[in-house]
């Protein structure tokens, strides 16, 4: 269960915090912002988890008003800024 932890870096906690503290009030983020996010996340292996579909994974716009449609078990989230549609599998259970 070691594991190296660099005197710059901060912990696996303090990262998991800090992204929870952004997505509290990601309305007002913008774009450059959410990329860092995620790189941050990716840079201490953590999930993004739900709140990765807040936002679109093309262009990073936090959604406002996006279409959504369901079919086949499916979640289509169509970005209302550049028209990406994210799809995501309905779970039967949460
Ligand atoms: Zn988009």
């Amino acid at each position: 269960m070691a594991q190296k932890i660099s005197k710059k870096e901060i912990s696996k906690k303090d990262a998991q915090k800090k992204i929870g503290d952004f997505f509290n009030n990601s309305e007002d983020k913008n774009p450059k912002e959410i990329q860092k996010i995620k790189r941050f996340a990716m840079k201490y292996n953590l999930k993004l988890g739900g709140k990765r579909k807040s936002f679109c994974k093309k262009c990073f716009k936090i959604y406002k008003n996006p279409t959504i449609r369901i079919r086949n078990n499916m979640k289509s989230i169509i970005c209302e800024n550049c028209g990406y549609a994210s799809r995501w599998k309905i779970k039967k259970r949460n």
